[in-house]
């Protein structure tokens, strides 16, 4: 699943800021993954020196957020099967035979029980 996150992946960090988001194919609604904070946001590097290396730390943060980014998101989306698309949580049914999205499911007159009720604890 991560992978496929991965693909769909927006970016909409800012200089000071990491957030990634991935959009239900289905049901486009968007999840965001929590809020990150450059370590360095609002300084001004001092030297030319300082600012490469804000750059650099700048782009560790970044990859790091965005592996996690990937990681939280990937909790909430799933793969259809038969439709090849990527759903939210909302947009899932696990069914009987194969786990498929709710238009497959309706579809091919499967029923199933939502991914969110079949799980407590979900955040
Ligand atoms: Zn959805
Ligand atoms: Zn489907």
């Amino acid at each position: 699943m991560k992978k496929l996150v991965e693909l769909l992946l927006d970016d909409t960090s800012d200089k000071e800021t990491f957030r990634f988001q991935v959009g239900c194919d289905n049901c486009r609604k968007t999840y965001q993954s929590k809020l990150r904070r450059f370590s360095k946001a609002g300084e001004d590097p001092p030297t030319d020196e300082k600012r490469v290396l804000y750059a650099a730390i700048y782009e560790q943060e970044h990859r790091a957020a965005r592996q996690d980014a990937v990681a939280q998101l990937a909790e909430r989306f799933n793969y259809c099967p038969i439709c090849k698309q990527v759903v939210c949580d909302d947009c899932f049914l696990i069914c009987a035979d194969i786990d498929m999205c709710r238009g497959c499911a309706e579809r091919l007159q499967e029923t199933g029980v939502s991914v969110l009720t079949d799980v407590s604890n979900r955040g």
